[in-house]
């Protein structure tokens, strides 16, 4: 493995990943001190990132650090141990960019907010708040890129889950629906409806977590649905969906009732 570094963080990486190396220790130059206003904190220890262009590689490391084979199938960047850890495919090494300042969200919310305040981690949030902070997503600023975005996850979720309960795994993605998708527009929809400070007391309040999670697809959904196209395709199901107690299981569409 070679490495690269400077005084905030620490890459280890396989030889082919040069590239992505040197861009996500630029991005973390800027991420960092992004992450630290946000959060109001200021990190001592150095960030370490891990990256490998071997999955099996990678499977290992992982596998190893926890001491059992908890690894999804799918995964492919955790942060386990504080450390961005990354199977990256070297032929497209630069689409992954990103996925370090995600990880690090999710690091750094966990380890100073959620611990500090006692809180258990919700998936939705933790997730759609790392793809609105990382960077990854910033094409979507653009409303009309946005728009086309919203059509197509709504188009690929065939079931509206309830995400408040999600936790990861098959659960969280599967052929049904996207999780990811879902958390970035519950996420984004919230950041419209009550702006980015009521957001940003959202993320350390386990109260207020639970308050807006409740049936928070349907209402991103409605009101995206309002906004972009006239398409009122759910409005049976937020009808149905008004009218019914909270912590629901997940509505499948068309064919309840
Ligand atoms: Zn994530």
């Amino acid at each position: 493995m070679k490495i690269l570094e400077n005084n905030i963080c620490r890459i280890e990486y396989s030889s082919t990943l040069q590239e992505i190396a040197e861009a996500t220790l630029k991005l973390l130059e800027k991420k960092i001190p992004e992450y630290e206003m946000y959060f109001d904190i200021k990190i001592e220890e150095k960030i370490k990132i891990n990256y490998f262009d071997d999955l099996q590689e990678f499977r290992n490391f992982i596998n190893n650090l926890r001491n059992n084979n908890s690894l999804p199938e799918y995964a492919k960047g955790t942060y386990d141990n504080d450390m961005v850890n990354c199977y990256i495919e070297k032929e497209s090494q630069m689409e992954r960019v990103y996925t370090a300042s995600h990880e690090l969200f999710h690091i750094l919310y966990q380890k100073y907010i959620l611990e500090k305040n006692n809180i258990d981690r919700v998936v939705w949030l933790d997730e759609g708040m790392a793809q609105l902070m990382s960077g990854e997503k910033e094409k979507l600023q653009d409303e009309e890129e946005f728009r086309k975005f919203y059509i197509n996850a709504k188009k690929q979720t065939k079931t509206i889950p309830e995400l408040g309960s999600l936790i990861h795994g098959q659960q969280f993605c599967n052929e049904k629906y996207n999780g990811y998708y879902l958390s970035y527009i519950a996420v984004r929809y919230l950041l419209e409806i009550i702006g980015k400070e009521e957001l940003k007391k959202i993320i350390s309040n386990a109260e207020k977590i639970k308050e807006y999670g409740n049936k928070i697809v349907i209402k991103s959904f409605n009101y995206y649905d309002k906004k972009y196209c006239n398409d009122d395709s759910f409005s049976d199901e937020i009808n149905y969906l008004e009218n019914l107690d909270f912590d629901s299981d997940s509505i499948t569409l068309k064919g309840k009732k």
